[in-house]
């Protein structure tokens, strides 16, 4: 009897299930996997989990880093999971700490033996080096067990490490007729195809292995089997003929990469393919996991996934991390928010309270600033008393110190769960509990180095990927497999998404403790025993992609996306290249709408045929695809109904009302913005802000003073300008209160003492009028505002001795409203001070100051800006001033201390300009014409509506 040795259960099922279905049952004592070969053969061993090596791997780096064994070894960030990684691919290539110290690794050497005494220490084996012992135990022992097979069949393992090798060398030299290795394909082009090679090559280098092992080949050649001949081959050829067992598509982005696959496999079940025999092949299933199990439920595909989900991407424990981390790091209000928001945060808050915007209106940066807790107290939130608890509770389990088991306890969810956090806590509780092994009782651990362990093994450890509608057993499914689950049976349809560029083939992450040169010189001490270099494992890329292909017994599909969710632009993978190149380029790289249209003169059935091998890329030639889902049905009925091809009758029978209204806006595009006529009030008071934004965009005015929308102002660290300008206020007030004095030395002591006290609290505790200013941002504005002042009382006493008085009544009023031409205005100035020539004023001078630096859009946007002429009217008007009197404005930025002014001269000429600017833009708000039409679209950029709009500036 043979014994048949299987990477997994599922390719063991696969052999096994028509023996199965014919016999109703298979008991299969002959067919193991690789581990359970190994559990079989060392019962009494303990293999340590992902979670126990982890931890003894980070006690040791914790006992380098006392010792001045530190200085020898590198330092970066995620050094344990990188020593873990190392640690990890020494024990697979079976090496001993003498041999790392005569390659001059030394401080690995040291890490590996104190690895090797603390698992000793704690009764526990490394995995790899179980796998060595039931090596040595296959040849030495005499197994009984083993007696009863004749031959070892060894299937499609072709990335043995050294341990694994050991143990098939094992069986291969201890059973009778020795073994049997399954290879992939019977390519002759053995250069990509080299890793799998390696394998092959290691039972036949040793002549009294070689003598005892017979190759087997899982499957005769496939359709693609010519092109595998020619790939990576520079030699020139004549092209392949096309044929339709390939096909290349380019999605216009990766989920709907995912929704042309799902159709395709949904069309194929139309058509009777069993699911069993379609594969979906995910190089990176971080990456379209969750997108494949959405479409794929909608669609009703039956699926099952081969890999696993790292215990990182279970809701739950993102929540738990999240948590960890806020206790030990700046508690940013982002951060702080998520958590407190969360549905696991425990006692849940009400889904009326918006945490965020609650701290964000209190002010609240991160805990360097002041704590939240404090900040909502000063608006009397009602979330303060939650906050202190919470901020309390993180202050006390950061400077707490305790085992794995206290920490657990006091962060052990409270809250019920969905299975698949379940599963995924029952897991990471495990792990972290099964530390206890190998650490003494007593042995505590401070908070960060708790839950530094809790990120790194949720990293590490996967957990069965959990589907919302799960076929029950036995149904045949689709596989979502990565490509190293290949090689061993075939699959008549193959999906493979993702072939983009910098993504298949994708770089190997490098280990900064063990650089190639450090491989190379292990290497050169332990031959034929060999660790791979970077070179070495890059090399099973373009194997992956020969087993995709090679896997395919009817056609592969291979889908790169066009770009991304935010529109820029993804090259597909070279291998795209590389496969096209090696076809027609008349045929093999256009699209579908060149190959249809020779169809007219080549026929149907060969257009298809060449079509098979094109890259199919998106345009008009694609036909949509077809709706699976209720809301592709309805998207596909609204298109249908804009394009004409149904009735509005038809289309508000199966849209209904809403969606039908939704649609009917949507078709007028950007056009929605023109409201009509008289729908805006206009003979109403009008404010310069107003005139302003009308001026920048009719839009801008519609959302902004229209619909009353905002940006929501987050609190940063830098000082609100609503403060600052509150606060120079309140300093102008006060020091036009007297007249100026007339020499610049008490002008100056006169403002610097009002600075002073105005500025106070904000000197003394950073209390601005609705905020709290960062201490040290707060000593550089008060600076540059102080600076800006003592120019302006320069100005002032200038003025002053020039003969201008301060209009004190209208120092803290709005200007009576006045008609400019047709328009109602009004304003509100910092500064008016008039000149007279007997009882005539015959100068004005109007300030205002801005919270800006000089700049040359600065200065170009003020001078277009309707305010100042607007206040010098309304001025003139107030007054009661000849309309020639000379006015003068200026512009005063507080955040530009070295050239703080801007002025100009107002005149008639000025005022009737903004008369007819005025008149027009009032005219547009009265006709309701405000569409998106803005005055400098490179301005749009920055546009607060600009996602609103929609133009983006186009
Ligand atoms: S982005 Fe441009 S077009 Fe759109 S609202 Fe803003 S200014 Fe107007």
């Amino acid at each position: 009897m043979d014994l048949h040795v299987y990477r997994n259960s599922q390719d063991r099922w696969h052999d096994l299930r028509s023996v199965a279905r014919e016999c109703g049952a298979v008991l299969a004592l002959n067919a193991v996997t690789l581990e359970e070969l190994v559990e079989r053969l060392t019962p009494d061993l303990k293999a340590a989990t992902a979670g126990q090596r982890l931890a003894v791997t980070a006690a040791i780096l914790k006992r380098c880093e006392r010792t001045d064994r530190a200085g020898r070894l590198p330092s970066f960030p995620n050094l344990t999971r990188y020593a873990y990684h190392a640690i990890d691919e020494l024990k697979a290539a079976c090496i001993r700490p003498s041999e790392l110290r005569s390659a001059g690794a030394a401080h690995l050497a040291d890490i590996l033996e104190q690895y090797d005494q603390a698992l000793r220490k704690a009764a526990l084996d490394d995995p790899h080096d179980r796998r060595a012992l039931a090596a040595l135990r296959v040849r030495e022992s005499g197994i009984p067990w083993l007696g009863r097979f004749q031959r070892v069949v060894i299937h499609a393992l072709y990335d043995l490490t050294e341990a694994e090798f050991l143990l098939m060398r094992s069986l291969i030299e201890v059973l009778p007729d020795g073994g049997a290795v399954i290879l992939f394909n019977t390519t002759t082009n053995i250069k990509p195809t080299q890793y799998a090679e390696w394998t092959w090559q290691r039972f036949v280098q040793d002549e009294s292995l070689a003598e005892k092992t017979f190759p087997e080949f899982c499957r005769p050649s496939r359709p693609n089997h010519p092109l595998l001949e020619k790939l990576f081959v520079f030699e020139p050829h004549e092209p392949l003929p096309p044929d339709d067992s390939l096909r290349i598509v380019e999605a216009s982005g990766r989920y709907d990469e995912v929704q042309i696959i799902g159709n395709d496999i949904v069309d194929l079940l139309h058509r009777g393919e069993s699911p069993n025999e379609i594969a979906v092949v995910v190089r990176h299933i971080e990456t379209y996991g969750e997108m494949i199990e959405d479409v794929f439920t909608r669609y009703g595909i039956p699926h099952s996934f081969d890999t696993g989900v790292p215990l990182l991407r279970i809701p739950f424990i993102k929540y738990w991390l999240a948590l960890l981390d806020l206790v030990t790091s700046e508690r940013s209000r982002e951060a702080l928010a998520r958590v407190m928001s969360s549905a696991y945060f425990i006692p849940r808050l009400s889904p009326k309270i918006d945490v965020d915007r609650v701290l964000a209106g209190a002010g609240y940066i991160d805990r360097n600033h002041v704590r939240a807790s404090q900040l909502v107290a000063r608006k009397s939130s009602p979330l303060t008393a939650e906050l202190e608890r919470f901020e309390q509770f993180l202050d006390e389990l950061e400077n707490s110190t305790g085992t794995v088991v206290d920490f657990l306890s006091r962060l052990r969810p409270e809250s019920s769960f969905a299975q698949r956090d379940r599963q995924a806590w029952r897991v990471l509780v495990e792990e972290l509990e099964a530390v206890r092994a190998i650490s003494a009782p007593d042995e505590g651990l401070s908070f960060p180095e708790f839950r530094k362990l809790a990120s790194e093994i949720a990293g590490l450890r996967t957990v069965d990927r959990m589907i919302s509608a799960p076929a029950p057993p036995g149904v045949p499914r689709v596989r979502i497999v990565s490509p190293h689950s290949l090689g061993y049976r075939e699959y008549r349809w193959i999906f493979a998404p993702g072939f983009a560029d910098g993504e298949f083939p994708s770089r190997s992450a490098s280990n900064p403790l063990l650089p190639d040169e450090t491989i190379e010189a292990i290497n050169g001490r332990i031959r034929p025993r060999r660790l791979m270099t970077s070179r070495d494992r890059n090399r099973k890329e373009p194997l992956y992609l020969f087993m995709i292909l090679d896997s395919a017994a009817r056609r592969a599909t291979l889908t790169y996306p066009g770009s991304t969710l935010e529109g820029e632009i993804i090259s597909p993978s070279i291998y795209v290249g590389e496969i096209a190149r090696h076809y027609d380029p008349a045929a093999g790289a256009v699209g579908e709408a060149q190959a249809r249209q020779r169809a007219a003169v080549t026929g149907e059935a060969q257009a298809r045929q060449r079509a098979a091998v094109t890259i199919d890329r998106p345009g008009a030639h694609r036909a949509p695809l077809q709706p699976r889902g209720e809301g592709e049905w309805l998207s596909a009925v609204a298109h249908e109904w804009r394009c004409g091809r149904i009735t509005e009758e038809r289309a508000q029978q199966l849209l209904g009302d809403e969606l039908l209204e939704r649609g009917k806006a949507e078709s007028r595009g950007s056009a929605r913005a023109d409201i009509g006529r008289g729908v805006f009030e206009v003979d109403r008071v009008w404010h310069p802000s107003e005139l302003n934004s009308l001026k920048t965009c009719p839009f801008v005015f519609l959302a902004r003073h229209g619909m009353k929308l905002r940006r929501g102002e987050m609190p940063d660290f830098e000082v609100p300008p609503l403060d600052i300008g509150i606060l120079v206020h309140a300093i102008l007030r006060d020091f036009h209160a007297e007249p100026v004095p007339a020499s610049e030395e008490l002008a100056r002591a006169r403002m610097d003492e009002i600075v002073r006290r105005r500025l106070a609290p904000a000197d003394v505790n950073g209390q601005g009028p609705h905020s709290v200013f960062d201490p040290s941002l707060w000593k550089i504005r008060r600076q540059q505002i102080v600076a800006v002042l003592h120019r302006y009382v320069d100005f002032a006493v200038h003025d002053a001795l020039d003969g201008f008085e301060t209009q004190s009544a209208y120092l803290d009023n709005a200007l009576p409203p006045a008609r400019l031409g047709e328009v109602l205005l009004c304003g509100r100035p910092d500064h008016v001070s008039t000149h007279r020539a007997g009882d005539r004023i015959d100068g004005i001078r109007i300030d205002d100051f801005k919270y800006s630096a000089a700049s040359g859009s600065t200065a170009r946007l003020l001078k277009e800006s309707f305010q100042i002429p607007t206040y010098a009217y309304l001025a003139i008007q107030a007054l009661g001033a000849d309309p020639s009197v000379r006015t003068d404005g200026r512009y005063l930025l507080l955040r530009s201390p070295e050239n703080p002014v801007i002025s100009y001269s107002i005149n008639e000429a000025v005022i009737d300009d903004v008369r007819m600017r005025v008149e027009a833009l009032i005219r547009k708000v009265h006709e309701g014409k405000l569409h998106p039409d803005p005055t400098e679209k490179q301005e749009c950029i920055d546009c607060e509506y600009r996602r609103l709009c929609r133009m983006y500036g186009g």
